[in-house]
């Protein structure tokens, strides 16, 4: 295990039988080399480790070998082909775009196209990420790429075929390279464990696979962490563990919990997936995969879309015979509708829970209603009440083991999806009994709405409503200003000025002369919840009435001062009416 080589770099194919999952494109180009029809420069299209430069270095190889095979390979004994293969050759040149991607680069790379192969037919340049060329270099490059010498072929490499500029794409032939699928990907791991002498459990190959999604470079150095992880010997239960990836088993479990209306368990399984630092939305994912397996599963002619190890294949079969489709395709619905809302929801959780329950009424009366009567109790609030909308009673909160603490849905469907347990309607009256873990009950929701609502009025008949003296309220009246006195100052001092009065109705009249004072209802509106408070009397209310001002005033403004005199005076208003006089203010 000590010369142990990335298998990224030992198992890169040679040949173009050995590329992985390319076969189109491979037996493409073999067929131009066969019948000579080589393009002068080829695109080669596709997403990052699906074989693209590997596929580069084969052609180059092979358009070069000077024994070629029958069946279009490179002998890999030639004197080309042993240079190419100890990277020694010099009619290869790789430019990587990413980083060398200046006018300068490809001018570099202009000058040596000039110069013709001294050993074998073409001189092969491979640009990779070459939309990463600044438009300088590619246009430096345009005029090369047009009238390019006879031994010169060109192979562009890219991940964003959309940034090529049309000029390019209309000289290329174009090859759009495929993500390789998890059956061939699992293959050649297979195939490389087997070499390296390295145990490995088939599902593990295959959940590596899929954690490539379709890149090979990137499976094989997975491959490589793990064997040295785990000594060899590769199993599903340490792949599991070492890439973090969410075990097929939960998805089985759940569905089985949903399959059978159990509630709790679901909940429960889903918190053990959080308390294993799962993400949710991952798990959204992951289950609607779980669902299409299984809607795959179904039928024969697309058995071929399941990508997973042999021995979860048979688990899936076993599970999809146990849940119908229709099962299937609400329960993707309610998924997708999930996957939709949870990113925004103020409670990932909970929509998420919300989602489990969901799923776990679909199997028991919602998809067959003709099989279990529903029977709405016939009250006449069940009308009122069948909205569909959830009874809001404590979340289920961070879940227990205590099943109780889980099994008390309240989700209120429409009646006609709800499937009532019990076919006999009781009264309202009685409380709910026993439930099945996971049936959703009408009734019991309305007992509750019923219960919260006679206990809210029952509150309101008992609040307090005592008697009380003018006495009293000037005690009261009192002990609110002092304790106030800081709070409040201004408007504290302003009802100083006056004794409150009790009137009919425990009506309390207050006197102020300052309007601000008078219309303060945030302020009056306090010290009546004092004196409420303290008399113990609910009916009390608080009114300001305002004063006329004060017979001693002083006059201060010149229209109080023409007011003052006018009283004692009156022919003064006769002078300034016919005088047409105004005060000036
Ligand atoms: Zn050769």
């Amino acid at each position: 295990m000590e010369n142990f080589i990335v298998s990224a770099r030992k198992y890169r194919p040679a040949t173009f039988d050995t590329v992985v999952g390319q076969n189109s494109i491979t037996s493409t180009l073999k067929n131009a080399i066969k019948n000579n029809i080589l393009a002068q420069a080829f695109l080669f299209c596709g997403p990052r480790g699906i074989g693209k430069t590997t596929c580069a270095r084969i052609m180059a190889k092979t358009i070069n070998c000077q024994n070629l095979s029958e069946n279009i390979e490179a002998c890999n004994k030639c004197e080309s082909c042993t240079s190419f293969n100890n990277a020694a050759s010099f009619n290869i040149h790789e430019l990587d775009a990413a980083s060398n991607n200046s006018v300068e680069d490809i001018r570099n790379l202009v000058e040596q196209v000039r110069i013709p192969p001294q050993v074998g037919k073409y001189k092969v340049y491979i640009i990779d990420e070459v939309h990463m060329l600044s438009s300088n270099a590619f246009n430096a490059f345009l005029k090369t790429l047009e009238e390019p010498p006879p031994y010169a072929k060109f192979i562009l490499a890219t991940t964003e075929k959309h940034k090529i500029i049309p000029t390019i794409l209309s000289r290329c032939q174009i090859f759009d390279f495929k993500r390789i699928g998890v059956e061939d990907i699992a293959n050649h791991l297979k195939f490389v464990a087997q070499n390296e002498h390295i145990e490995a459990e088939t599902d593990a190959l295959h959940i590596i696979a899929q954690k490539a999604d379709g890149a090979l470079r990137d499976a094989l150095s997975i491959f490589d962490q793990l064997v040295s992880f785990s000594s060899a010997n590769i199993t599903y239960k340490n792949v599991i563990d070492n890439l973090n990836i969410l075990d097929y088993d939960y998805y089985f479990k759940i569905v089985d919990a949903t399959l059978k209306n159990d509630i709790t368990n679901s909940l429960l399984i889903l918190n053990d997936i959080f308390e294993n630092g799962f993400d949710g939305q991952h798990f959204i994912i992951g289950l609607a995969e779980h669902l299409r397996n299984l809607l795959v599963c179904k039928d024969k002619a697309t058995l071929s879309l399941l990508e997973v190890g042999e021995n979860i294949k048979s688990r899936y079969a076993e599970q999809a015979k146990q849940a119908d489709i229709m099962f299937l395709i609400k329960g993707l619905e309610i998924i997708n509708h999930c996957d939709i809302e949870y990113r925004g929801s103020n409670n990932k959780r909970l929509r998420l829970e919300l989602s489990l329950m969901q799923m776990c009424s679909l199997k028991s009366g919602a998809l067959h209603p003709q099989s279990e009567p529903i029977i709405i109790p016939p009250q006449k609030k069940t009308e009122n009440q069948s909205t569909k909308s959830i009874v809001s009673e404590p979340i289920p909160k961070p879940l227990t083991n205590e099943p109780q603490a889980v099994s008390q849905p309240t989700i209120v469907n429409e009646p006609k999806t709800v499937p009532v347990k019990d076919p006999e309607p009781k009264p309202v009256q009685k409380k709910t009994g026993p439930r099945m873990p996971g049936s959703i009950s009408i009734k019991g929701n309305i007992n509750k709405v019923e219960e919260e609502a006679s206990t809210y009025k029952s509150t309101i008949h008992t609040l307090p409503d005592t008697d009380f003296t003018q006495e009293d309220l000037e005690t009261q009246w009192s002990n609110y200003l002092s304790s106030e006195a800081d709070q409040t100052p201004s408007f504290v001092n302003a009802l100083r000025k006056y004794t409150p009065i009790l009137k009919d109705n425990y009506l309390v009249e207050f006197k102020t002369d300052n309007k601000v004072i008078a219309n303060d209802r945030q302020n009056i509106n306090k010290v009546q919840a004092y004196l409420k408070e303290h008399l113990q009397n609910q009916k009390l209310s608080l009114q300001s009435v305002i004063t006329l001002k004060e017979e001693n005033n002083t006059a201060y403004t010149d229209e109080e001062k023409f007011d003052e005199m006018k009283k004692k005076n009156p022919a003064l208003q006769d002078l300034k009416d016919q005088l047409d006089l105004e005060i000036e203010f």
